[in-house]
């Protein structure tokens, strides 16, 4: 397995991670001079921007993009939303292909507001990720499925399990040597798996594993959504995932990323930098 210890070069932050407290450019500039390898920037932070110069900006910084976060929701009430929807993540994966990312990650989206049918949201979740997969592939843009831990499946992705990923991606690409539909492992959502050992491998064999990100499950967590942890504060035997993940072949960048308003995000920029790059050696 890869040392990360005094390997920030290994490492990617996903900007999440540090609580959008500045504008991209001071992002991409703090990023860079702690030694990291690549950065994860948000929609949020190129819509109404250049995203040319800040694509330029990243490269001058020396900086890979490991994902591009992320698509907009899938599943929608009536099939006009679903072409909305579609539309806006082909404007997303244009602006990737732009950015240089290594890959698109989706977030494919629960239950339309109003609907009980999980059967349908993970029907149109298939052919909409069918669509974007090609227009990914017209334009160089790799398509990363991340799968989300079921306690989001309502309102946020009703694709939980790596394993449905990988079922995916075999349905919709087909077996192939080169594949631009693959996946993206965050242990704070795989990490309760009981399969996790069998799909990662199962990833590495197909060369789907897109993205890998690392945080950490605090118990207890006081919200799901915005209360993860460090490497190292929480349940998560992250370097466990990590020797599975490298095992199976992969060689990207591990990316960091920490939803925490009420605590990292509080922190100066350059204290969160230290700290993840103190746990990555320590702690993933
Ligand atoms: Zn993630």
């Amino acid at each position: 397995m890869r040392d990360l210890s005094g390997h920030p070069e290994l490492c990617a932050i996903n900007t999440a991670t540090l609580g959008f407290q500045a504008p991209i450019e001071d992002v991409i500039e703090a990023v860079a001079r702690a030694g990291f390898g690549g950065i994860a920037p948000w929609r949020r932070e190129m819509e109404g921007r250049d995203v040319p110069a800040i694509a330029k900006r990243i490269r001058a910084a020396g900086l890979n993009v490991t994902g591009y976060c992320r698509s907009t929701y899938i599943p929608a009430a009536d099939h006009a939303s679903f072409l909305t929807n579609i539309g806006a993540n082909k404007r997303a994966i244009d602006d990737a292909a732009t950015l240089g990312a290594y890959s698109f990650v989706m977030v494919v989206g629960g239950l339309p507001a109003g609907s009980k049918n999980i059967a349908s949201a993970r029907q149109q979740m298939a052919e909409g990720t069918a669509i974007l997969l090609e227009y990914g592939k017209s334009v160089g843009v790799r398509i990363a499925l991340e799968p989300l831990h079921p306690v989001y499946a309502a309102d946020r992705s009703c694709l939980a399990l790596l394993s449905e990923a990988l079922d995916l991606c075999d349905t919709i690409e087909g077996s192939t040597a080169n594949p631009w539909l693959g996946v993206c492992a965050d242990v704070y959502h795989v990490w309760w798996d009981p399969n996790l050992k069998r799909d990662i491998a199962r990833a590495g064999t197909a060369k789907r594993i897109f993205g890998f990100h690392v945080c950490d499950w605090l118990v207890p967590t006081r919200d799901v959504l915005n209360d993860r942890g460090m490497m190292g504060d929480g349940v998560i035997d992250v370097p466990a995932i990590r020797f599975e993940i490298d095992a199976a072949g992969y060689g990207g960048l591990i990316e960091v990323e920490i939803f925490s308003p009420e605590n990292w995000w509080k922190k100066p920029m350059i204290e969160v930098l230290r700290v993840v790059q103190e746990r990555l050696g320590s702690a993933s």
